[in-house]
């Protein structure tokens, strides 16, 4: 469905892709390996990826020193490309931490996202990772067992599963490989879930478009207003409604734009504001009229923490930072987060 469909680079693909390099960078410091500093080149650095990336790096140096207690030798590979062509033909990855040991080989996997809680258990990526790494390197070790580990720090998920060698390449040859080779020949069943959102076909896909029409044919009571049991049957899907619906969006107008027809609509400018030509001219214009036209304001504090270094930063301001409640979300109740007391969150603020 991919093939010779363009996927489209987001803001947060590029985020998510400053975050691993700044993890990549602290983890080969704390491993004692040769590094340059990354951050200053990073488009998107903020506290939050700091502190974030920074966590990843003790969780990766505890799971390090796990390795080490069991064998004497592990090999440590950070953002290593895995081939697990053998199964899926011409796929490989990336893994952000593997830990070659023997019984144990670790695959850690960093995410920065925080739209999708990814677990461990019975993740297809993970486990295409640790075939990877199985095959280049399971000759020189005795593996038994694959540990995955997803860490997520945005939505403090650390997520844990195991799997015996045995069964993973169980299921390597007898789903994974026969899967992927029908894919792989344009063949198989498309079925549409939250990995859609992730796919470069995802706005011109019937599968996906006919599930989230499905919603539409749902069959609501008689009656003029909606039970809370009707909403909660709406919900689950809503997110991905508008996902869709937003993809479809894009698509069509980058389309329009390109020349293609859609029966009733057509392309406009759309709403815009009105901007100086010239700001050192306006700023002169305005003073000269003897007005002061700048508008000063204390640094925000991703700026401040660029401007000062973290550690000057903290020494200055850690009593002066605070972290505001975040407002209500409607959450799954897998959602690992405590749930949000109003009469609580009320005192505590006071
Ligand atoms: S079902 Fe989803 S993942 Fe599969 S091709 Fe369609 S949009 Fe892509």
């Amino acid at each position: 469905m991919c093939e010779g469909l363009e996927a489209r680079a987001s803001p947060y693909a590029q985020e998510g892709s400053d975050a691993h390099t700044l993890c990549e960078y602290k983890v080969l410091k704390a491993l004692g390996r040769d590094a340059d500093d990354p951050t200053e080149n990073l488009d998107y650095f903020d506290q939050e990826m700091a502190d974030c990336s920074d966590d990843y790096t003790s969780f990766s140096m505890e799971q390090v020193a796990e390795a080490g207690t069991h064998c004497p030798d592990p090999l440590i590979l950070v953002e290593e490309r895995l081939d697990f062509s053998r199964w899926v033909p011409e796929a490989f990855g990336t893994g952000d931490l593997v830990i070659v040991a023997d019984d144990v080989l670790t695959i850690v996997d960093f995410k920065y996202g925080v739209g999708v809680v990814v677990e461990a258990e019975d993740n297809p990526q993970m486990r295409c990772y640790a075939l990877g790494a199985w095959d280049a390197y399971g000759c020189l070790y005795d593996i038994k067992t694959v540990r995955m580990c997803i860490f997520q720090p945005r939505r403090d998920n650390i997520s844990i599963s195991e799997i015996s060698i045995d069964d993973l390449l169980a299921w390597a040859d007898g789903e994974l490989a026969p899967k992927a080779r029908q894919a792989f020949n344009g063949e198989g069943d498309l079925v549409a879930g939250d990995h859609c959102i992730f796919c470069a076909a995802k706005a011109v896909c019937r599968a996906r478009a006919e599930k989230n029409l499905e919603l539409a044919e749902y069959e609501l009571e008689e009656a003029d207003k909606l039970e809370p049991s009707e909403i909660a049957a709406i919900l689950p899907r809503i997110d991905e409604l508008v996902s869709w619906a937003s993809d479809v969006k894009d698509f069509a107008l980058s389309q329009a734009i390109a020349g293609v027809k859609y029966p009733g609509f057509k392309v406009v400018e759309g709403r815009s504001v009105r901007k100086y030509t010239d700001e050192d001219a306006v700023a002169k214009a305005v003073q000269d009229a003897g007005y002061d036209p700048y508008d000063r304001k204390v640094m925000g504090i991703t700026a401040l923490t660029k401007l000062l270094g973290k550690k000057r930063f903290e020494e200055l301001l850690s009593d002066l930072v605070c972290k505001p409640h975040g407002r209500p979300v409607l959450a799954p109740e897998s959602d690992k987060r405590p749930e949000y007391n109003s009469i609580d969150e009320a005192f505590s603020d006071n």
